[in-house]
């Protein structure tokens, strides 16, 4: 190797500083011409590259996310390592469970038309090693759920799945707070301020129109009725009258905001009403906006004043447009803003069925406040549950779990949910199981935020298609019929094929 002479050096080549000389050369393999060129900035088609993946992982882009993710996960065993917590793998053959997402099925050979399924979380085996005094445990968990497809979502996901014994709230969210920190301080030398605020799922609606609020830039929904109400303005007389000040937002378009108004009535909802202050105020408010208004709401000169009546869905159509808005206007800004939501409702209504489901899962404790509405309010009933949030993605959720087995029963009976197909859990509860809680942070999700990525796929060595397909693999496949019959399985043909 020799150094290249004056005027032949690139430095914008890693090696263009230096030049090979040639002793001997080996040629250890040949190589096909590739289909796609393998740069920084590649042009193939998604499919192209998930086909050829191992192509694909070889350009640096990908190499600087893949070993980010790796430096992550190792940070997060730093910090679990040396908080005490031990790793623990739990069976990924288990159970097909009611609870919770589509179950991937796996026959069994050896016991005709019986079945596994594919671990969708640790959840049961965390809360078994708790009983059996395990006090900190955490795994790196492959969580797989059959879900229909989705925009962004994988048939299997990786959680850094954690639980403790003897904890409350307080604890959980120090202790995941510190690990974010630890993670960022490694990783990217960043420093987080920690605690995370706070705010109840009830709030987080009202507020931000969403479980999920951005707290990268203000805007937050305003109940207007009070300010407006002697106006005489017949429109403003509906149960919720509230909107969205946009500070500088006089720049956005007629056209925008008509679009807004045609958003509202795809949500039901009839059109937006609007102000603009320039030097006097415009808009389908304009005549009835004054000083004391426009004081009393913060309006300022080449400020946008944006409200929404009607019934309590203003909430999350206001929660979308102040997304949108934000994007339009670039208020988002650098950085990592986290919160914890908490006080979720335990239970929600099933859209498709109309029953009641768990609103995160099953296992989660009511608060001890809301115990005497689980049988006549259940959809009252708030849980010891929590998400953690971070640039209105949702990173975590968790919660504090039942402890006793009739309290666990009693929400398994309200849900239409069979307790025999928990007994192994429901037994172990009878053994002195310790009060106890816990989170599961989606790895991907995270290295993807935090990669400033707007792709899981992009972030997961093997991803799947957002259709559940393997294109590098070549799945789902047919089996041969061999293969069946090992099985006991027999396919009913199709009708009318
Ligand atoms: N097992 C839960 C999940 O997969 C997380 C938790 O409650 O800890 O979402």
């Amino acid at each position: 190797m020799h150094e290249r002479p004056h005027g032949q050096k690139n430095p914008k080549m890693e090696t263009g500083e230096v030049e090979l000389d040639v002793g001997k050369l080996t040629v250890l393999n040949k190589s096909r011409v590739p289909p796609f060129v393998v740069e920084d900035d590649v042009k193939a088609s998604e499919e192209l590259r998930l086909r050829y993946r191992y192509l694909d992982l070889r350009r640096a882009p990908m190499q600087k996310t893949i070993m980010f993710r790796h430096q992550v996960i190792a940070a997060m065993r730093e910090y679990l390592n040396k908080n005490d917590f031990i790793e623990i793998e739990t069976p990924i053959l288990t159970r097909s469970m009611p609870e919770g997402a589509r179950d991937y099925l796996v026959p069994s050979r050896l016991y005709p038309q019986k079945f596994y399924a594919l671990a969708q979380s640790p959840q049961m085996y965390k809360q078994l090693l708790m009983v059996a005094g395990f006090e900190r445990y955490y795994q790196i968990a492959r969580c797989m759920r059959d879900e229909d497809p989705r925009h962004d979502r994988q048939p299997e996901h990786t959680q850094i799945d954690i639980e403790m014994s003897f904890v409350d709230e307080d604890d959980v969210f120090a202790l995941a707070e510190g690990m974010f920190a630890h993670i960022l301080k490694k990783t990217l030398n960043k420093e987080l301020k920690t605690p995370f605020p706070r705010i109840t799922h009830k709030d987080a609606k009202e507020k931000y129109g969403t479980d999920k609020p951005d707290l990268r830039f203000g805007m937050e929904i305003t109940d207007f009725r009070e300010l407006f109400k002697d106006k005489d303005f017949a429109p403003f007389k509906k149960e919720q009258v509230r909107g969205l000040m946009i500070k500088g937002g006089s720049s956005l378009t007629r056209k925008k905001i008509d679009s807004m108004s045609e958003k509202a009535k795809d949500a039901g909802l009839g059109s937006i009403f609007w102000a603009k202050r320039e030097d006097t105020f415009s808009g389908s408010i304009g005549k009835i906006m004054d000083e004391t208004i426009a004081a009393a709401a913060g309006m300022e000169k080449g400020d946008l004043l944006i409200i929404s009546a009607g019934d309590a869905s203003v909430f999350a159509f206001l929660g979308n447009l102040r997304n949108e808005i934000a994007h339009e206007l670039k208020l988002h800004g650098q950085g990592y803003r986290f919160l914890w939501v908490y006080d979720f409702p335990v239970f929600e209504t099933d859209e498709k069925t109309g029953r009641l489901t768990a609103s995160h899962h099953v296992f989660t404790q009511p608060k001890a406040e809301d115990i005497k509405y689980l049988k006549t309010e259940p959809l009252r009933v708030r849980g010891r549950l929590y998400d953690l949030v971070c640039n209105g993605n949702e990173l975590a959720s968790g919660s504090i779990r039942n402890h006793e087995r009739s309290l666990q029963e009693q929400l398994f009976s309200i849900v239409g949910i069979d307790k025999n197909k928990y007994t192994m859990l429901l037994d172990a509860l009878e053994y002195g199981a310790p009060p106890h809680g816990g989170i599961a942070p989606g790895i991907d999700r995270i290295i993807m935020i935090l990669a400033g990525l707007m792709s899981l796929r992009g972030v997961i060595a093997f991803p799947k298609t957002t259709t559940a397909q393997g294109l590098l693999e070549g799945i789902p496949d047919t089996v041969t019929p061999e293969q069946l019959k090992e099985l006991h399985l027999k396919f009913e043909e199709e009708k009318n094929k």
